[in-house]
């Protein structure tokens, strides 16, 4: 079954990167040091941050993220502690080196998904985008991950580097026992960003047509192996209504220079509605990106148009064919349940 994910009242999303520094430099990283500095946040103020966002009134999910978050050295301390807080899921997203022996320091009860970056069905693929050695790293770390019974998901970020193998990944998710699939859209920001200009960058993402006809196709046939999948909408049908999650969802990206956004396309842009002062929230002054937020135009997301618009097309009378949706509205499809 598919279905639009309407943005949640009832639950928030906390994306917390808890350091920024990485083993690896793939070609479309979007942290951008130079906006999300690079320090590394110690457990005593990462344990104060995550208190300032949770509420055990609601679902609170929270995603540690990096740079690479296995490189920090308390990621255990942290999981436990976020876990005593009352965060209602825990995850980790990894590129797979799990560093620190994470695996032998957590078990897998403490968190709800470990989630692995893989950009291609194949090392050639994978490691042209991620690195040499990127994909036996991550494939063994998945391997490593099932076998000592974590619960795993696996994020591919798709492109016109890439889309060719995705509909070899239905195999590979199947033959490695993962339990979630989340196709990524690639952004325009990051290193992806800085190039965005240049001919080799320029049609980093795929078009309307390819997007919705492949997604939804490879989608079913992931669910139809037991595996629930989530891609993000992007072009929005005539019959659907353009909502922007900064004005009806709770969306937190924290940064360890202390920034936290509400949309991720902003990050490359001191646009940022907070920043966390001595350990308190404080709303940042204005202008930031909730100034933008309220924007209404004919194409949808104000931020796409700003920094991607690429995947806009116009009609002859100058009016946008179709709307792009806010990167954060998902499609999700689920296995089918045979009755009994
Ligand atoms: S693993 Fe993530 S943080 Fe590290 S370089 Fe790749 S995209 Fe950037
Ligand atoms: S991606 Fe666009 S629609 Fe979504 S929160 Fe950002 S500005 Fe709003």
């Amino acid at each position: 079954m598919s279905e639009t994910v309407a943005f949640s009242k009832n639950s928030v999303n906390v994306f917390f990167h808890i350091l920024t520094k990485c083993n690896l430099t793939c070609t479309h990283c979007y942290i951008n040091p130079g906006q999300h500095g690079n320090n590394t946040l110690s457990v005593d103020t990462v344990t104060a941050w995550l208190n300032l966002f949770v509420n055990k009134t609601r679902n609170d999910n929270l995603i540690l993220l990096g740079g690479e978050p296995t490189l920090h050295p308390d990621l255990d301390k942290i999981v436990i502690s976020a876990r005593k807080m009352g965060y209602s899921s825990i995850t980790i997203d990894t590129n797979g080196y799990l560093f620190h022996d994470i695996l032998n320091k957590i078990k897998p009860d403490d968190i709800d998904f470990l989630s692995f970056s893989l950009d291609g069905a194949t090392a050639e693929t994978n490691d042209k985008i991620r690195g040499n050695g990127c994909y036996d790293q991550c494939v063994s770390g998945i391997q490593n991950a099932v076998e000592r019974g974590f619960k795993t998901s696996l994020i591919f970020t798709v492109s016109n580097e890439n889309i060719h193998e995705l509909h070899m990944m239905p195999a590979l998710l199947s033959h490695l026992g993962v339990n979630r699939f989340f196709i990524q859209v690639i952004g325009i920001r990051g290193k992806s960003g800085d190039k965005s200009g240049t001919p080799e960058n320029k049609k980093l993402q795929v078009d309307r047509n390819t997007w919705m006809s492949l997604i939804p196709m490879v989608a079913k046939q992931v669910a139809d192996l037991g595996i629930i999948v989530t891609y993000p909408k992007v072009f929005l049908k005539s019959t659907e209504i353009f909502e922007c999650a900064g004005l009806v969802a709770e969306n937190y990206f924290i940064f360890p220079n202390g920034r936290v956004y509400r949309c991720p396309l902003c990050e490359d842009f001191s646009l940022h509605s907070f920043e966390i002062r001595d350990n308190a929230l404080i709303e940042k002054e204005k202008i930031n990106e909730q100034d933008l937020f309220a924007l209404n135009i004919p194409e949808g997301c104000v931020m796409n148009k700003l920094v991607q618009s690429g995947n806009l097309s116009y009609k002859d009378d100058g009016t946008p064919e179709y709307q792009i949706a806010c990167c954060l509205l998902k499609e999700e499809v689920t296995p089918r349940t045979t009755a009994l």
